[in-house]
């Protein structure tokens, strides 16, 4: 097994048993599991959502449900192949009744985001909704230019990570667009950025 295997199983441990999540007894109470992440060790390009839904907290895979559907067609559209990406969420174990998260919940599970993205030292980051891409703006040195998603979406933003610069694009997130065909041709435009990164 690689070292960034080895790195990302070491935090899918730690998240099995974070007790101080207030997530945990839910995902206990459903027979959930905690959704870490998916995809290529080596990926140039890393997609953040914001939390798993029923489908990806029961079976540990990060959209695997409806948006996970329109996801990967917004990749096929830009002849992309999702194994080629790493696809993860702010939030790994599942709000109740698909709550927002909590700030205390942003904050214990987006270091864990952090570590993935020391771990696998992505290019670009491109984030999935508005929870996702204020935390990264933020972590990355890209708080003064922070707006809605409504105004920065399918935009470069260059931040700086500990590892050099890295790209951030802010997206809509797929669920937007499940019955809204106009927010789906702005996620289909604004994926076309992300082509020159394959
Ligand atoms: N929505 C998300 O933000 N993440 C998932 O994994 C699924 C739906």
């Amino acid at each position: 097994m690689n070292s960034r295997t080895e790195e990302l199983k070491k935090i899918r441990d730690e998240i099995l048993t974070l007790k101080e999540s207030p997530l945990y007894e839910y995902r206990l109470a459903n027979k959930y599991f905690p959704v870490i992440g998916e995809g290529n060790h080596e990926a140039h390009i890393i997609f953040v959502g914001e939390a798993p839904g029923e489908n990806e907290a029961k079976t540990a895979r990060p959209f695997c449900g409806r948006s996970g559907k329109l996801l990967n067609e917004l990749l096929v559209s830009i002849d992309m192949d999702r194994k080629s990406v790493y696809v993860t969420n702010l939030v790994k174990d599942r709000p109740e009744g698909n709550r927002d998260p909590s700030p205390y919940e942003i904050t214990l599970y987006g270091a864990f985001l952090e570590r993935q993205i020391e771990i696998l030292r992505p290019k670009i980051i491109a984030t999935l909704g508005r929870h996702s891409m204020k935390y990264i703006f933020e972590k990355y040195g890209l708080g003064a230019v922070l707006e809605s998603v409504s105004k920065i979406h399918g935009r470069e933003f260059v931040g700086q990570a500990s590892y050099g610069p890295v790209t951030v694009v802010a997206l809509y997130h797929p669920a937007v667009a499940l019955y809204n065909g106009s927010m789906k041709t702005i996620l289909l435009e604004d994926f076309k950025i992300l082509q020159k990164y394959k």
